[in-house]
């Protein structure tokens, strides 16, 4: 089962490669994804949007598993074996469907600093914080 942290995380990481997120008839993708570390407000009101709508509704192109399913006990998110990206895991199963970077000509680039989410400084304070109230 996959947080939403995490799912974020695999979306972000995502559209930095030039994917986009199916909805319908449409694709969705922002365009600017982080911004000084944190995510950009394009991609948290994009994700806002998609939460409202249903996460059931989305998933990312190239896949068949919707973002409500990564959230879901069925699956986990991994890091694929060729390219270190997340890619959608079946818990206690193997990975059947081939990572979306199957399609994306010249990947990975190693010349290029790989995709990457944000540093969620929110959740680290936080974390600071409890351990000064032991
Ligand atoms: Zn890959």
């Amino acid at each position: 089962m996959a947080s939403h942290a995490t799912v974020r995380h695999y979306l972000a990481c995502w559209f930095q490669a030039g994917k986009g997120v199916v909805y319908g008839q449409e694709i969705w993708r922002p365009q600017v994804v982080t911004q000084a570390g944190q995510y950009s407000p394009e991609f948290n009101a994009l994700w806002q949007e998609m939460e409202q709508r249903g996460l059931q509704h989305f998933y990312l192109a190239g896949t068949e598993v919707s973002l409500a399913q990564l959230c879901s006990d069925a699956w986990d998110i991994a890091t694929c074996s060729r390219c270190t990206m997340p890619v959608p895991i079946k818990v206690a199963g193997i990975m059947t469907e081939p990572c979306p970077c199957a399609d994306l000509d010249l990947w990975p680039n190693l010349e290029l600093p790989l995709p990457h989410g944000a540093v969620d400084s929110q959740a680290h304070l936080t974390q600071v914080q409890a351990r000064l109230h032991q």
